[in-house]
């Protein structure tokens, strides 16, 4: 089963387009069931926009990832 810690472990791979179908799948279903993830992904996507990943894909580098997905686990209410 695909638990909202789960969604956070692959939300880098998500948004880079790298998860193979099944997980896609099963993290859509969840983001589609579960507002606190939806709102996770939106948020995450939102910052990588805002720091200029469409444009520079090298500005974000792994550590700005990993920082990012540190703060957005920080906030997330375990469930
Ligand atoms: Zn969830």
């Amino acid at each position: 089963m695909f638990i909202c810690r789960d969604v956070v472990e692959n939300i880098m791979d998500y948004i880079d387009n790298e998860l193979d179908l099944k997980t896609l799948q099963a993290l859509e279903k969840h983001t589609g069931e579960c507002p606190e993830c939806k709102a996770f992904v939106d948020t995450y996507r939102r910052m990588l926009d805002l720091s200029g990943k469409m444009k520079e894909q090298t500005f974000v580098t792994p550590e700005v990832r990993e920082r990012l997905k540190n703060l957005l686990k920080s906030r997330m209410k375990p469930c």
